[in-house]
């Protein structure tokens, strides 16, 4: 999923008109910028590009989930269903909003399964998190009947699949709120930032307002504006924007380099016993930053890792052993002081996540092995790659 591969001139341009410029923060010094607002047009090509009403930029994808939590009005006691195969941002942020985080199980999508988002809403669920991952959707329709019937927030995190869809529609764009993310391995990259959509005009005014200790921006230069909510500094740069545009000009190619080289790989490994592909609800909509493989068993998964590696087969992942990605390994969650202490240790898992017990994810992500796709890879690349993966795999 990295844009980094793209690097390029485009970006070198946009980032020297903001130096030109010298107006490096998105607000205020409206005389001086003379016109340039590189913020604001990430912003509007983003909208465009997603089609939103809104889209509104920020620091990370993390800020992004913190905003969206805290625009939803998800606070103390409050609880979010979210999945355990996820950025460990998502637990995060919900612990830092002292909501509680409530697991559901994932499924051969590697993403939440409705029948156990279903399972575990309770009275006190606030809002559903759902994450679609390693570029690919969730089932989000079943998802949403889910939320509407029960009268929860549905909020997305689309960090990993900027520029996928499910039936034309793009990921992000299905909640009340979704997030973006544009960190340095994500689809798209600023170098640092990400970004909420909403079709909702109250949504997006509490969130560009969250993102900047409450400021309104509704008068002109800074000096003018009211700020009279509750809020953070998550608030993206110039210079950071600028390199999104250049770099959200690029997507579409992005996708296309990306949708070639797994189709090859996928074609060349189609019809080897025992091997599944990750299920896509819409495999059109696939931005294709991943392909993801399961294996027959926990033990063949792990020999297979093992085997890809010594084949020189790089940028594969074993999510199960995976401190960042799955919960097994969220043990640093029990040193963890804060209020979501509190809401760890009131949802009784004692303080330790890694104590949960998800045995229908356990046996997904113990099968699964993903594999970064990458953009310079050359066709030669490609077949060779496929190659050694055929002589582990078949
Ligand atoms: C990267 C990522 C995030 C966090 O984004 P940052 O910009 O790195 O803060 C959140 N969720 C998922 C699924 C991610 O992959």
């Amino acid at each position: 999923m990295p844009g980094f591969e793209y690097i390029g001139e485009a970006e070198h341009r946009q980032v020297l008109e903001v130096m030109a410029s010298g107006v490096l923060m998105r607000y205020g010094f409206d005389g001086p910028r003379k016109g340039q607002w590189k913020c604001r047009e990430l912003e509007e090509n983003l909208a465009t590009r997603f089609g939103v009403r809104r889209a509104h930029v920020c620091s990370s994808g993390t800020s992004a989930l913190s905003t969206a939590l805290a625009v939803c009005g998800v606070g103390a006691g409050d609880e979010v269903v979210l999945p355990p195969f996820t950025f460990v941002a998502d637990l995060e942020t919900v612990l830092l909003a002292g909501a509680v985080p409530v697991f559901a199980d994932i499924d051969e999508t590697l993403c939440l399964d409705p029948r156990s988002v279903a399972a575990a809403m309770t009275p006190r669920t606030k809002a559903v998190l759902v994450v679609h991952m390693c570029g690919a959707m969730a089932r989000i329709d079943a998802i949403m009947e889910l939320c509407r019937t029960h009268q929860v927030t549905l909020i997305e995190d689309a960090a990993q699949a900027a520029g996928a869809t499910f039936h034309g529609k793009p990921l992000g764009t299905f909640g009340r709120v979704g997030c973006l993310s544009f960190d340095y391995v994500k689809t798209i990259t600023c170098g640092e930032g990400g970004a909420v959509l909403t079709d909702d005009e109250e949504t997006y005014r509490l969130a560009q307002a969250y993102t900047d200790h409450g400021h309104d921006h509704a008068g002109a230069d800074r000096g003018a504006d009211g700020h009279p909510h509750i809020g953070a500094n998550f608030r993206l740069s110039e210079l950071h924007a600028a390199v999104g545009v250049a770099q959200l000009a690029r997507l579409d190619d992005i996708l296309q380099v990306q949708r070639r080289h797994k189709a090859m790989l996928k074609d060349g490994l189609a019809g080897i016993r025992g091997l599944q592909f990750r299920e896509l609800p819409d495999p059109a909509g696939d931005s294709a930053t991943f392909l993801s493989l399961l294996l027959p068993s926990e033990h063949d998964a792990r020999q297979a890792a093992k085997a890809l590696a010594e084949a020189g087969v790089d940028g594969c992942f074993y999510w199960y052993d995976n401190n960042w990605h799955y919960h097994r390994k969220w043990d640093h969650i029990k040193t963890f002081t804060s209020p979501g202490r509190l809401a760890i240790d009131r949802f009784g898992y004692g303080s330790d996540l890694t104590k949960i017990t998800l045995p229908q994810s356990d046996a997904v992500i113990g099968r699964t092995i993903s594999m970064l796709i990458k953009l310079r890879w050359t066709e030669e690349h490609v077949r060779d790659r496929l190659a050694r993966m055929k002589s582990v795999l078949a």
